[in-house]
């Protein structure tokens, strides 16, 4: 019933012809066979030429960040409005590295989802702890206040257009993923926290999808898990071949 995703977050890699080199790559790849929604992430630059040259594909494009106001003197930001000029469809929020490297609060990413929302996109709301709060048992916690505090400002019915990414710190780019059960565990909390402030049906169909070293060896375990609905890739999304194989791990 939920919609299953994999996404790849291309991060700050691949210039222009690298961008539309592994997007060739992918179009070769026969998606159709996963009933997988595929997502790929492009940095800025290269999203428009990825729009023009998506043809006939399937594959659906996200931004990795978005300005939460509407246009002015935000030297160097990208608006909502830009983007969905460019074909935009999705737009992560909140993914940790945006979070630790360039302070973005629970306050702003919330102002973020309300602009995004406004205009039309689905969002990837990240979310996820570090190793100290794992390590001291606080995880469930952590999750529970971004949740309140970047999205539980949206109605049951806004909720439809969010998908939530469940990406531990401490798993991101590091080869160390969460084992299966640890992933279930905690998106199996994740829904009941949905459940708590919204109702049964949100829960169940608001997608959450596990990020953090998911690689095609480890994908089809982590993905078999009741609660999890898919990934948010980063390293192993920069190759076809990789990417295809995870894609084609459900
Ligand atoms: P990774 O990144 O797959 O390289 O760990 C995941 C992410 O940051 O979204």
């Amino acid at each position: 019933m939920r919609t299953q995703i994999v996404a790849g977050n291309w991060k700050m890699n691949c210039n222009l012809d690298e961008s539309l080199h592994l997007l060739n790559a992918l179009k070769l790849k026969d998606f159709t066979k996963a009933e997988v929604e595929v997502v790929i992430a492009p940095p800025y630059t290269n999203l428009y030429a990825i729009h023009q040259n998506l043809s006939d594909s399937s594959i659906k494009i996200s931004s990795q960040n978005i300005n939460e106001n509407e246009e002015g003197a935000y030297t160097g930001e990208i608006s909502p409005d830009m983007l969905k000029s460019v074909g935009v469809e999705y737009v992560i929020i909140g993914h940790s590295e945006r979070r630790a490297i360039y302070n973005e609060s629970n306050e702003l990413l919330a102002e973020k989802v309300t602009s995004a929302l406004k205009h039309g996109f689905k969002i990837m709301f990240c979310i996820g702890e570090m190793l100290d709060q794992r390590k001291a048992e606080k995880h469930f916690d952590v999750v529970k206040k971004q949740l309140e505090k970047g999205l539980f400002h949206l109605s049951a019915s806004e909720m439809k257009h969010v998908v939530i990414a469940y990406e531990p710190v401490w798993a991101i780019g590091t080869g160390e993923t969460a084992s299966p059960e640890q992933a279930q565990d905690i998106h199996q909390y994740i829904r009941q926290v949905l459940a708590e402030k919204y109702n049964q049906d949100v829960a169940e169909q608001t997608s959450i999808l596990y990020g953090g070293s998911v690689k095609p060896n480890n994908a089809r375990e982590i993905f078999a898990k009741k609660d999890v609905d898919g990934g948010l890739i980063g390293g192993a999304s920069l190759d076809a071949d990789s990417f295809a194989e995870i894609v084609m791990s459900f």
